[in-house]
C-alpha cells in the first residue's frame, strides 16, 4: 500500500480512479471501512488533538483533500497524485450509489439540512436510495441513538458532514458498531447540496 506520512498523518497515494476501485472493493466486503479526507487545517489540528490524529489514522482509506498536501507532498519528494477533495469524492460515490441502486444515509448539519440534501441528491441522482438523515447537533449521550438509527436504516454508504474532528473521531469509535458497508467524512458538503 502506497502511503506518505505528513507530520505524523497517513495518506493514500492514489487518484480519484483508484479511490473509487478501493471504494468499490469496501462496498463488497464485510465490515464497516473508513474514508477521511484530511485537508491542512486537520493535519495541523491533529498536531494537538490526540483523538484526531489516531482517528484519522485508522481509517481504511485517507485522501489528501487540499493544494496545501499536495505541495507538501511535493516538498518530501513523495508527490501525491492530484489532489482529491472530499465533496467531489462523495460526487463519485453518489453517482457510484444510483448506478448500483445502493442506499446512503446523510448524517450531520443543522437540523432540516441533511433532508434538504437528500431531496436535491434524488433529483440529481436517480436512482439512489436514501436509508435515512439525521441532523449532526447531539452530544455523546446522544451517540448510542443516532448509531441505532443509522443502522436501524443499514444504509451501504453512511456520509458523515459533521466537520472535523467530530466527524473523524465519530466514525473511528463507532466503527465495530456501525451496520454499513463504507462511512466518509464529508465535512460541509451537505450545506452545498441543501442549497
Ligand atoms: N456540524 C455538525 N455537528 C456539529 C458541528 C458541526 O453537524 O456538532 C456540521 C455543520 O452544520 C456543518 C459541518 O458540520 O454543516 C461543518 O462544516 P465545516 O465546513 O466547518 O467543516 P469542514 O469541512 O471544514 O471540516
Amino acid at each position: 500500500n502506497d502511503e506518505i506520512d505528513i507530520m505524523g498523518i497517513l495518506l493514500d497515494r492514489v487518484d480519484y480512479y483508484k479511490a473509487s476501485q478501493r471504494i468499490m472493493e469496501f462496498l463488497e466486503s464485510p465490515g464497516a471501512k473508513i474514508v477521511v479526507t484530511p485537508n491542512a487545517e486537520i493535519i495541523m489540528a491533529a498536531q494537538k488533538n490526540k483523538k484526531l490524529k489516531d482517528a484519522v489514522n485508522s481509517a481504511d482509506l485517507s485522501l489528501p483533500d487540499g493544494i496545501g498536501v499536495v505541495l507538501a507532498s511535493r516538498l518530501l519528494g513523495r508527490p501525491l497524485e492530484q489532489r482529491t477533495t472530499g465533496f467531489d469524492l462523495m460526487m463519485e460515490l453518489l453517482k457510484m450509489a444510483a448506478d448500483r441502486k445502493l442506499s446512503i444515509f446523510l448524517l450531520g448539519g443543522k437540523p432540516g439540512v441533511a433532508e434538504d440534501a437528500a431531496k436535491n441528491i434524488k433529483k440529481k441522482f436517480p436512482g439512489i436510495r436514501v436509508a435515512g438523515t439525521h441532523h449532526g447537533y447531539f452530544d455523546e449521550s446522544g451517540e448510542e441513538k443516532v448509531v441505532g438509527i443509522i443502522n436501524e436504516a443499514s444504509p451501504d454508504i453512511l456520509f458523515v458532514a459533521m466537520g472535523a474532528p467530530k466527524q473523524e473521531i465519530f466514525m473511528a469509535k463507532n466503527r465495530d458498531k456501525l451496520r454499513c458497508r463504507v462511512a466518509m467524512g464529508v465535512g460541509g458538503s451537505l450545506d452545498v447540496l441543501s442549497g
